[in-house]
């Protein structure tokens, strides 16, 4: 468009003005001096002037100054309808008017500054475009980069540690290789395809694992590409990435950083990011738009599921949804060996060990740990990367500002694991229990471990002997606490507020108080907004009041010391759940049973 020659001259041009304008006013300043309109009015009074030019914004002429020398002066003219006739009887033998400061003048003044004003402009964007190696009237082309698939393949063998997010996987890759397969039998596949999970868990590299596996063409681009200070430059970025992708099929678009437009609309305040919004509903526009049958399949990525616009949740949308989560040991130890095969190491190293030692660690963290232990063994001089290496390479990262967060002491260790056995040991004691599915202490967002309990059928009502059960087992961590370590941490705060709320609905909601009786005090919700004073509380007594906090109270000790309770009965139990959880990071459902039953028989 605009080539070297052509930028060359523009330069020039702009020299040449700037150079041009100095030189006028310059000029001007030293040949003509400025004075007051009093000034002028008392020297034409005392016949100084000589000669008067008057415009309508400019007065100027000659005059003899006080050393007697003929000068050029200008002043600023005010209305003054006496002027004629005081140049007349002071004898200015020269007066006459002028233009209004030619138009012709101001007309090109506002020209040159337009003209400046663009040329600017149009070296802002030039830069900018050459910056993206791009020419400057494609900005509303995608930047969405076409991975050629023959270079660098990426496969699910060099993806470890995530074998269920694979599995899931595996059927679209399938369907991406013989899309005719699926085509007769007219079933249709999900079109969009939602990976979430902590960041460097390998979202992205299974994305590309797909794509590589099926041997289809992979269009990847970020999310933050589509959000660009013009308003309407995401929307066509986005109709154009889904064009090429159609003129390619078949094909995987994969945006990455999906929160970047997706993000919940209205979320921000003073309402939604035009442009973002435009961008989004574009999107929106495109995924309605194609039929998975066509051989297109869109990916995303995203850290963040909870901020996305629920809009691109609904069905038809991005229907699958694969928690890619962060590994746990056995993933660790797959991880470190799909790494160690592109670094020289000892043969005597033993990748468990490291394992054991890296917990909370994500597989960015994992590869950055070998390739950093390669650059240790490198700058000493080594023929293959050494054990101390690598555990120097694990302390360095440690010691890191970002790791700091996540790494969990062993001390930490211990009491998450003791902690998460108790939710799941009081879980299998007390009948009516949902089955425990698994227990991790695998940190998960702001929890440092998990039990995970799932339902055996879709249930609707719920028993007060349930509702008490599920108090103990929400106060069991705590009490694992309690009973071994004789104290307790904040660890258990996020339970007891979950317990309280629990008990207090019980009370208030559920009438299941004896004390305070088959009462409902809820508050109607959707009253909030008329404000606190419009919705008065019926009028309950104070006593009212105090039973129910009695009656919470007590409903939650009750809980508490059952749950406690349980522990130390079980306490062998406990101590075997949790020295396995120390070792395993994460215990299934049977493996616990197995557990109970072989102490229970010895
Ligand atoms: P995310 O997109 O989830 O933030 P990435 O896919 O960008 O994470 O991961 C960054 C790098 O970390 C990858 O290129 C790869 O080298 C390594 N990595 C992450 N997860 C894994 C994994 N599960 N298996 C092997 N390598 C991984
Ligand atoms: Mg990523
Ligand atoms: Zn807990």
């Amino acid at each position: 468009m605009i080539n070297k020659g052509m930028r060359q001259l523009l330069i020039w041009m702009l020299g040449f003005m700037l150079i041009a304008g100095i030189y006028n006013s310059l000029k001007s300043s030293q040949a003509q001096k400025d004075i007051p309109y009093s000034e002028f009015k008392s020297s034409l009074k005392s016949g100084k002037v000589a000669k008067v030019e008057v415009s309508a914004d400019l007065i100027h002429g000659e005059m003899v100054d006080k050393d007697g020398k003929k000068i050029n002066f200008r002043t600023i003219p005010l209305a003054d309808a006496n002027l004629v006739k005081d140049m007349e009887e002071a004898g200015v033998k020269d007066f006459s008017g002028a233009p209004d400061r030619s138009w012709m003048t101001s007309v090109l003044l506002n020209i040159g500054w337009i003209l400046i004003f663009v040329l600017v402009w149009w070296f802002i964007f030039f830069r900018q475009a050459q910056m993206g190696g791009k020419q400057a009237m494609s900005f509303g082309k995608s930047k969405a980069r076409q991975q050629d698939l023959k270079k660098n393949k990426v496969t699910f063998k060099d993806v470890a540690g995530c074998e269920e997010s694979k599995e899931e996987l595996k059927d679209i890759v399938d369907y991406l290789k013989n899309p005719k397969k699926y085509k007769t039998l007219g079933g249709t596949l999900p079109k969009g395809v939602l990976l979430y999970g902590p960041p460097g868990t390998g979202k992205t590299l299974l994305a590309r694992a797909v794509a590589g596996e099926a041997g289809v063409e992979f269009f990847t681009s970020s999310g933050s590409e589509f959000v660009e200070m013009f308003v309407g430059v995401g929307a066509s970025r986005v109709r154009d990435l889904f064009e090429r992708a159609k003129r390619n099929a078949p094909a995987i678009i994969f945006i990455d950083e999906l929160d970047a437009v997706g993000r919940h609309r209205f979320a921000g305040i003073g309402g939604g990011h035009d442009e973002r919004e435009q961008t989004l509903n574009q999107l929106l526009v495109e995924l309605d738009g194609f039929e998975s049958k066509e051989g297109i399949i869109l990916m995303a990525a995203t850290n963040r599921p909870d901020v996305l616009d629920p809009a691109l949740l609904r069905p038809g949308r991005f229907d699958r949804r694969i928690n890619v989560p962060v590994p746990d040991i056995k993933g660790r130890l797959e991880i470190l060996k799909v790494h160690a095969r592109k670094v020289i190491m000892d043969e005597g190293i033993n990748m468990e060990v490291l394992a054991q030692r890296t917990p909370g660690f994500v597989g960015a963290d994992l590869a950055n740990i070998i390739n950093e232990s390669a650059i240790i063994a490198a700058k000493k001089d080594k023929k293959k990367v050494e054990f101390e290496d690598l555990e120097e390479a694990i302390e360095k990262m440690i010691a890191g500002p970002q790791r700091r967060t996540r790494v969990i002491s062993e001390k930490e260790k211990k009491i998450v694991a003791y902690h998460e056995s108790g939710h799941a040991i009081v879980a299998k004691m007390l009948k009516d229990c949902d089955p425990v599915h698994k227990v991790t202490i695998i940190p998960r967002g702001p929890a440092l471990g998990y039990t995970m309990q799932l339902p055996k059928e879709d249930r609707y009502l719920t028993s007060k002997t349930e509702i008490l059960s599920r108090l103990s087992v929400l106060l069991a961590g705590r009490a694992a606490e309690e009973v071994i370590f004789g104290e307790v941490t904040t660890g258990a705060h996020d339970d007891l507020s979950k317990a309280t709320a629990y008990a207090q609905k019980m009370v208030t909601e559920f009438g299941m108080s004896e004390k305070v009786g088959p009462i409902s005090l809820k508050k109607d919700e959707s009253e909030v907004f008329l404000g606190r004073d419009i919705i008065r509380q019926p009028g309950y007594s104070n006593e009212t009041y105090r039973n129910i906090d009695e009656e919470v109270k007590r409903i939650v000790n009750d809980a508490y010391f059952k749950a406690k309770n349980i522990l130390i009965e079980n306490k062998r139990i406990l101590d075997k759940l949790a020295s396995t959880l120390m070792e395993k990071e994460t215990v299934d459902g049977s493996e616990i049973d197995q557990i109970i039953q072989n102490l229970n028989v010895a």
